[in-house]
């Protein structure tokens, strides 16, 4: 018995060996490529040293620190940059408001329409949003401004009040009595809450511009500024007078440009901004802009603090731009809603 295990044994004994001989072989030869690797990556640096690193980067309290030291740089190179905008938006504001060369005006259309109609929602939006558009359109001997306004501003039961400060603004603004056109329909009231129909301010509308032979048509674009549900109620209705051709063939609707919020309190540092992106623009200089704040002013019932800071600060009251709306534009639109 003794005799057949032995060669058991010896089996066992030598696999056994021959494991560990292997192992060992190929522990080595793992330990020959770290460290070679490591003397390549890392130098000289022992294991524990290299750790002690990789703990030390992803530590939070490094991270932090990293973390703080990259934001205050990037936080310094947008001030520069912000500064320096505002400091070239302020040259050119300077240069174009007072410069007799220079026009502070882009409106080529100017010259071909002399008949013009701004159609407002409430009395107050044609100090608040078309102050810069009206002053500069009225200066001009030959030119002829309209204003409809398609509601008598009744939301807090002020409508007298608000009528005769809307006739008090038009003057400052140069508009003529004859030319103000007041609607008082109970169906067009001065609430958000309710949807005006589009075919009810279209015909407004559309009575108005062939009555008086307008040739231009100025209203709020699709977001009307301030996201008044009356503002684009109204750009709606001028819409679907283009879509539907009913508009006569001479004249041209302009819808006003919506901007956001920061560019839209950024007042006078928003010039280059309207530059570059805007085909049609105006600008007041200082005392031009005082004309269109002196107007807003008249809206004694709706100048509350934040309007007292509005007229400073927003752009709308020293900048205006419009673009043509065509047909092809419209469409495009309606194509993006339904998508
Ligand atoms: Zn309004």
């Amino acid at each position: 018995m003794n005799g057949s295990w032995s060669w058991l044994n010896a089996l066992i004994g030598s696999v056994i060996n021959k494991t560990i001989y292997t192992c060992g072989t190929a522990t080595l030869q793992i330990y020959d490529a770290y460290n070679q690797h490591r003397l390549k990556y890392f130098g000289e640096a022992s294991i524990v040293s290299i750790l002690q690193a990789f703990i030390t980067i992803v530590h939070p309290v490094s991270l932090y620190t990293r973390l703080v030291s990259i934001s205050s740089e990037a936080l310094e190179h947008l001030v520069y940059a912000s500064l320096v905008y505002l400091l070239v938006c302020l040259i050119i504001y300077s240069v174009i408001s007072r410069s007799k060369t220079l026009r502070s005006t882009r409106l080529p259309w100017l010259s071909t329409r002399k008949r013009i109609l701004f159609v407002t929602s409430h009395p107050d939006d044609e100090c608040m949003f078309f102050g810069p558009l009206i002053y500069t359109l009225t200066a001009y001997t030959d030119c002829i401004v309209y204003i409809l306004c398609l509601s008598n501003g009744n939301y807090e039961n002020l409508s007298c009040k608000r009528r005769e400060e809307l006739w008090s603004a038009c003057q400052n603004l140069g508009i003529p009595e004859a030319n103000i056109i007041l609607v008082n329909a109970t169906n067009l009231p001065d609430d958000p809450n309710v949807e005006w129909r589009t075919e009810t301010v279209a015909n407004f509308m559309l009575h108005t511009v062939e009555t008086l032979g307008i040739q231009a048509l100025v209203t709020f674009d699709r977001e009307g500024v301030s996201q008044h549900p009356n503002h684009c109620a109204v750009y709606y209705a001028a819409a679907s007078l283009c879509l539907t051709n009913l508009l006569p063939k001479d004249c041209k609707l302009y819808a006003l440009d919506s901007i956001n919020i920061v560019r839209k309190y950024l007042s006078i540092f928003d010039i280059m901004c309207t530059c570059v992106m805007s085909k049609y623009w105006c600008l007041l200089n200082w005392q031009q802009a005082a004309v269109v704040r002196n107007a807003m002013r008249q809206h004694k019932t709706q100048m509350k603090w934040f309007r007292c800071l509005y007229i400073f600060c927003s752009r709308y009251m020293f900048i205006n731009s419009i673009r043509e709306v065509n047909l092809a534009d419209i469409e495009l639109e309606m194509q993006i809603q339904e998508t």
